[in-house]
């Protein structure tokens, strides 16, 4: 019998211990899945990082902490954190994310907002371009970042994305590293960040780099917050360099009321919804992580602290 202690605010246990305990039975894994395990006890950690448990020093025979989000930034300098630590890729929360990301793209591609948003523009007819004619680049090639780009490549758009590595994704132009971000930029249409918060990424979006996107570009952010410098945003918005920017995420959340993103015409914000974990198909990787654990097999969805994520 392995013991597996869920971490996690408590409406969270809710919605999965259901599915947790089902996943684990299809898996064949006999287990005491709880809330309260004494911590010596414990041998897997299901995590939230809001969770009240931020001191791993007495959990000393846990084998992974296997967190319920794909964002790590709240975990990766945790000190007392001594095991792996697996972060969430889950089908589920991919398959919201390709949505959002392509709904948002299209509102752009397609002008919405002149013949739905604002009727007031009246007859002024201004045919879209072909997806073909337009070139979407996706900041951050990852697990969302791949799968946005190939749905937005099966729409027929341009697509290239940067990375810190280098990729090879099928009809995907890749650059990658500090070499490539100015050709990124230059080529940047419409933006989708899909990059992690780290120390490397804070700020990329900022008065130099934001001056390198075409003129009239936009920039749609389901990232994270600190991927963009605010008032240099404001700034570009403000000249023209930026048209219009899509935000879900920012660096204070839920964001205050006077924040100048809340009023400004060329803003859109989300609050934080462009994908969700779902509890069934996060709870078959959490239970696959465990039976790796249980087989000495490697863990997925590794996190690099070192790198923050
Ligand atoms: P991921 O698989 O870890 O991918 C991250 C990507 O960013 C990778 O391609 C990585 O490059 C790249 N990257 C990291 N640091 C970089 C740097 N310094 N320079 C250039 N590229 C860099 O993460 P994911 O699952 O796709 O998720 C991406 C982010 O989405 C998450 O970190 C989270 O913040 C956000 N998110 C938001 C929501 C929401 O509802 N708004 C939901 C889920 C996730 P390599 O491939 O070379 O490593």
């Amino acid at each position: 019998m392995i013991n597996i202690l869920f971490a996690a605010k408590p409406e969270r246990w809710t919605t999965y211990e259901a599915p947790l305990r089902s996943a684990l039975a299809a898996a064949g894994i006999e287990a005491h899945l709880s809330q309260d395990i004494a911590p010596d006890q414990v041998d897997y950690i299901v995590y939230a990082p809001n969770s009240d448990l931020q001191d791993f020093t007495p959990y000393t025979r846990a084998k992974a902490v296997l967190n319920l989000w794909a964002g790590v930034e709240q975990i990766t300098g945790n000190q007392t954190l001594k095991i792996p630590l697996a972060r969430m890729v889950d089908p589920g929360l991919t398959k919201g994310m390709v949505e959002w990301v392509t709904g948002h793209v299209m509102r752009y591609h397609l002008g919405m907002d002149a013949h739905i948003v604002n009727p007031s523009h009246g007859w002024t007819v201004k045919t879209p371009p072909l997806a073909q004619e337009r070139e979407v680049v996706i900041f951050g090639l990852g697990a969302l970042g791949t799968a946005c780009a190939q749905a937005l490549l099966g729409l027929g758009f341009r697509v290239t994305g940067w990375s810190r590595s280098s990729k090879d994704v099928a009809g995907v132009t890749c650059l990658n590293g500090e070499d490539g971000l100015a050709d990124a930029l230059r080529r940047a249409e419409i933006a989708v960040t899909l990059l992690p918060d780290t120390p490397a990424t804070t700020n990329l979006f900022n008065e130099e780099t934001l001056a390198q996107m075409p003129r009239g570009a936009f920039l749609i952010n389901p990232g994270r917050g600190p991927l963009i410098d605010d008032d240099a945003l404001i700034a570009a918005l403000d000249a023209g360099q930026i048209a219009h920017a899509t935000l879900d995420v920012f660096r204070v959340e839920p964001l205050p009321q006077e924040h100048p993103f809340w009023a400004h015409p060329l803003v859109t914000v989300t609050p934080h919804i462009a994908a969700e974990t779902r509890a069934s198909t996060a709870s078959e990787v959490i239970v696959e992580n465990i039976k790796r654990g249980e087989q000495g097999a490697d863990f997925i969805n590794l996190v690099d602290c070192t790198l923050g994520y």
